[in-house]
């Protein structure tokens, strides 16, 4: 997924028309999740320390010893729902990452963009989703 960001950069974009498409999309979704993130870690975020790992938007797994026990202290701060929220967002993040981003985890289709776009951590297309729910 990396290697193929890196490659519409330096100009592929015509033989790759779809894959940039899906591609774009998926980087404004990013962006969209990372500020999602952003706002609610910052509405709890106090000091300028906390807020550096934020403003650097890197992944939690690459932040150094401090930031960690920074980024612990604001995670302690939110709410269940929050919390809950960061954690859906980290494994939409994480699922990109992997190429599985849009894929539902259960039956494996494409889930729609639509879906997507209202929903932008479900990890579930909208059958599985309502089929999980009447359980
Ligand atoms: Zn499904």
């Amino acid at each position: 997924m990396v290697k193929q960001r890196a490659e519409t950069k330096v100009g592929h974009a015509a033989r790759h028309a779809r894959a940039d498409q899906i591609a774009q999309c998926r980087d404004d979704i990013r962006r969209g999740l990372l500020a999602h993130r952003y706002q609610l870690l910052s509405q709890v975020a106090r000091v300028e320390d906390e807020l550096d790992w934020l403003a650097s938007n890197v992944e939690p797994e690459v932040l150094e010893e401090g930031q960690e026990q920074a980024l612990a202290n604001v995670l302690e701060r939110l709410d269940e729902h929050d919390r809950r929220e960061i954690a859906a967002i980290n494994s939409a993040l994480e699922r990109m990452d992997r190429g599985e981003y849009g894929i539902c985890r259960i039956c494996r289709v494409e889930i729609s963009r639509a879906r997507l776009d209202a929903v932008p951590t479900a990890d579930l297309c909208r059958a599985c989703a309502e089929s999980r729910e009447a359980l």
